[in-house]
């Protein structure tokens, strides 16, 4: 059954259906049908720092509400989209959508975007998110943009400059699923990233044994060496937090601290926090 738009297991579309041609073609039709009937959704998951124990920002991230089907998951119909060029007016949407969410935020809150390889095609995406940011005053510092090592792997001087006009602009570059590519490492220095978000298999890792705890402590040390942003995504237990905090990653994202929510939602998680601020400040004050 269907349940909360936040999970990843949500999709109720077969395998054969997003895999075989027929399946394909449905979903194409679904995509347009969701774009022009607004069926799309974003929901903004919680960062925070185990340091300070506070928020830090929020990751917007993309679903499709079908009224019969449920919720669809993007891993789903993203590929879909990419080969369908329906990635671009989606992801204008996405941009959008999500900079006027967080203009409206307290201006510590950073906002992060995941953007597609084919968003990358035509040339004009750095102009796109120059135009966003302005449009809903937005501080470019404030915007993170997430992409994976697949974007890379065709190396053109279009994806380049684009990345560097991008970062010119202040918008920081996190490498998402970090490890999980072929040549992560030497993208890494080459693009310049702002930062790593360690894909989840590794932090799940923790407390089964073998060498991926290793690893994962290597990976948290490697990025901390290259001065980058380390975050930690899919963290969903107490140990598994406990082991990023003690080896020095300190920026986490994950079920543990909080679901993606809709929009409307935002404003409470934003509300407890600042209450849990309020109340470290007192009790600072008070062991004074
Ligand atoms: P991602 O950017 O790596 O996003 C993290 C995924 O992990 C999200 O799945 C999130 O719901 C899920 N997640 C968060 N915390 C936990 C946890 O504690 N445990 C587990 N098991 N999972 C957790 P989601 O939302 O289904 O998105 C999947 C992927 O789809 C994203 O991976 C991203 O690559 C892509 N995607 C999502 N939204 C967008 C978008 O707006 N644009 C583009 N281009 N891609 C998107
Ligand atoms: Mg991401
Ligand atoms: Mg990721
Ligand atoms: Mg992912």
């Amino acid at each position: 059954k269907v349940k909360a738009g936040g999970r990843n297991d949500i999709s109720v579309f077969t395998t054969e259906l997003t895999t075989s041609m027929q399946g394909r073609l449905e979903m194409q039709a679904i995509l347009r049908k969701a774009f022009r009937e607004k069926w799309f959704v974003l929901y903004f998951q919680p960062q925070y720092d185990l340091v300070t124990r506070r928020l830090t920002g929020f990751e917007a991230l993309l679903r499709l509400k079908h009224p019969e089907r449920g919720v669809v998951s993007p891993t789903e119909f993203i590929p879909v989209a990419e080969e369908t060029g329906l990635i671009e007016p989606i992801g204008e949407w996405i941009l959008k959508e999500s900079c006027r969410a967080a203009s409206l935020w307290p201006e510590h809150l950073t906002l992060a975007v995941n953007l597609s390889p084919a968003q990358f095609k035509k040339g004009n995406l750095p102009r796109l998110i120059a135009k966003t940011l302005k449009q809903t005053a937005l501080k470019a510092d404030r915007l993170e943009v997430e992409i994976t090592e697949g974007l890379l792997l065709e190396t053109s001087n279009r994806v380049l400059s684009q990345l560097r006009e991008i970062k010119k602009m202040g918008v920081a570059l996190i490498m998402d699923d970090f490890g999980t590519g072929y040549s992560s490492l030497s993208y890494l220095w080459r693009f310049s990233f702002d930062g790593i978000k360690i894909d989840r298999s590794f932090v799940h890792g923790v407390g089964v044994g073998g060498q991926v705890e290793k690893l994962l402590r290597s990976i948290i040390r490697l990025g901390i060496s290259l001065d980058l942003k380390v975050t930690a995504e899919g963290v969903e237990s107490a140990q598994q937090a406990h082991f990023l905090v003690a080896n020095d990653c300190r920026n986490v994202q994950g079920f543990l601290f909080g679901w993606p929510v809709p929009k409307d939602e935002v404003a409470t998680v934003i509300a407890k926090d600042i209450r849990v601020g309020t109340r470290a400040a007192q009790n600072r004050h008070d062991a004074t």
